[in-house]
């Protein structure tokens, strides 16, 4: 029978095997959902919520032992881990305080009878929300924990029945988030975990769902949103990005420099949201730069385990691939490298975290996703210029300037094409605020009142009262 590995990335060993579902199971728990959904969306909104609140509660009580399997399976350096485990109920919590407010029955229009008109009626009109159904919550490692509840978490408060495939890479992660769910009350048809690779997330895509929630690579997701066309059912893709920040001459450059050096290279890079190109005004290029790269020696690779590790193995092996070949590129192109630019020489799936300088947009470091521990620093003239590279992308996730200035840091960030604009931050999300993406970053929006209003089909009321 097939078995699906699951790999720790310290060692390149296989922690355990896991049997995936064959195509016709996966079948069988959309039937299995359809039929829950219905009871489960009878229930209160308060009492579906209070079950995602238990949930909350769990992952708080739970956090260091999940952050031990998170941190074993992707490689995640395990405070990294514990601190996206903690950080989980806070989004979670959001949709259990306010996806009633946005689910409610309102009334549009009202007009009285005309009076005096024989047989004119009263009109009303209202909009009230149904849930889609069973919907298909397709989702990436690298924060099992965020992109998997930014999407089951107010598809089930809203009603929904969920079958949730998570990624191979994270697949233990997937399997803690399942018992948790039904631990606090979520009914096991209600929640079914899909286990197996991408071949998994066609046949679930194949199925009677309807709706899919996506995170992943924009190649992936392309070809998600082309097998499913022709469903004509809801779909949101939450892709990649190529993520700029610019930092003005007005700055303190050790200041900017340390944050956005934890912005590129927290989690190893491996953050949709992580910061992939910099810019840097030519008047304190040369002192960015400097404290930039001692911000990234400092940085401690080592143990995923260690407490004190901040870069730990990629998840993946294959990305060191593709990040040597961003690297040779931009070598071959005329580029500097100012530290890293190779595989550590440790047992494991570990990058030397990299900068490059001299660095252009001819270079594939600076115009392809990396997802790694690796970033070009450029040298701008001007405001002008610094806008017209950041637009130079495919992508369109976030984008952010760094300057003491608010209103040139929102006149420059309103021309850059993004789903988010940050002001001296970066590689920030909150549930108070949607989370989109434009171009190849994807369609739609999760987290606030859209990422609620996403897992509902609004339905529209013309009630005329009879005539007397
Ligand atoms: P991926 O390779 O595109 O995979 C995403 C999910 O799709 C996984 O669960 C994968 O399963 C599944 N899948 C693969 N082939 C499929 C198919 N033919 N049909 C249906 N599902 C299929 O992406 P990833 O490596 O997991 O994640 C990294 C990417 O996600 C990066 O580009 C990153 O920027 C992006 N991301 C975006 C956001 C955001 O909010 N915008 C957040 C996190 C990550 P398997 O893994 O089991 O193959």
């Amino acid at each position: 029978m097939e078995t699906i590995p699951v790999y720790n990335p310290a060692t390149g060993s296989v922690l355990r095997r896991l049997t995936p579902h064959t195509p016709a199971q996966v079948r069988a728990m959309v039937k299995r959902a359809t039929k829950a959904q219905l009871e489960w969306a009878q229930r209160s909104v308060k009492d579906r919520a209070d079950i995602l609140a238990r949930f909350s509660v769990l992952l708080s009580q739970r956090a260091d032992q999940l952050a031990l399997t998170l941190s074993a399976e992707t490689g995640k350096p395990v405070s990294q881990a514990r601190g996206e485990i903690l950080s989980t109920p806070a989004r979670v919590n959001y949709f259990v305080d306010n996806s009633l407010e946005h689910m409610r029955c309102t009334v549009m229009h009202t007009e009285p009878d005309d009076v005096g008109i024989p047989g004119s009626t009263s009109m009303e009109e209202l909009v009230s929300y149904d849930a889609l159904g069973v919907v298909a919550n397709i989702s990436a490692w690298n924060y099992p924990y965020f992109v998997g509840s930014n999407v089951f978490a107010p598809a089930l408060i809203t009603g929904n029945a969920v079958i949730y495939k998570p990624s191979e890479c994270a697949l233990l992660t997937g399997q803690s988030i399942t018992g948790l769910l039904h631990e606090a009350g979520v009914p096991e048809d209600v929640f079914i975990m899909a286990v197996g690779d991408g071949r998994v997330g066609q046949a679930l895509i194949e199925s009677d769902i309807q709706g899919i929630f996506f995170t992943g690579s924009y190649e992936t997701g392309a070809r998600v949103a082309s097998a499913a066309a022709h469903k004509m059912i809801p779909m949101q893709f939450e892709l990649g990005g190529k993520d700029p920040v610019y930092v003005a001459d007005d700055v303190d450059p050790a200041q900017a420099a340390a944050s956005l050096a934890d912005g590129a290279f927290y989690n190893n890079g491996q953050s949709c949201c992580a910061v992939e190109r910099i810019y840097v005004h030519q008047d304190i290029y040369y002192a960015f730069e400097k404290a930039f790269l001692e911000a990234v020696n400092g940085f401690k690779m080592g143990a995923p385990d260690h407490e004190d590790t901040y870069l730990g193995p990629l998840t993946r092996e294959a990305q060191i691939d593709v990040i040597q070949k961003q690297v040779d590129d931009a070598l071959h192109q005329g580029a500097t490298l100012a530290c890293g630019g190779r595989r550590a020489s440790i047992e494991g799936w570990y990058y030397e975290p990299t900068v490059l300088t001299d660095v252009n947009h001819q270079m594939a470091v600076m115009q392809d996703e990396s997802f790694g521990p690796i970033i070009g620093l450029q040298k701008v003239g001007s405001d002008e210029e610094a806008v017209a590279l950041m637009n130079d992308t495919r992508y369109g996730l976030t984008a952010g300037v760094f300057s003491r200035d608010r209103s040139r840091a929102t006149h420059i960030l309103q021309q850059v094409k993004s789903g988010s604009s940050y002001w001296n931050c970066c590689d920030r999300v909150n549930p108070r605020l949607p989370w989109t993406g434009i171009g190849q970053s994807g369609v739609g929006s999760t987290l606030s009142r859209e990422g609620i209003r996403a897992f509902l089909r609004p339905r529209a009321w013309h009630l005329r009262a009879p005539s007397n």
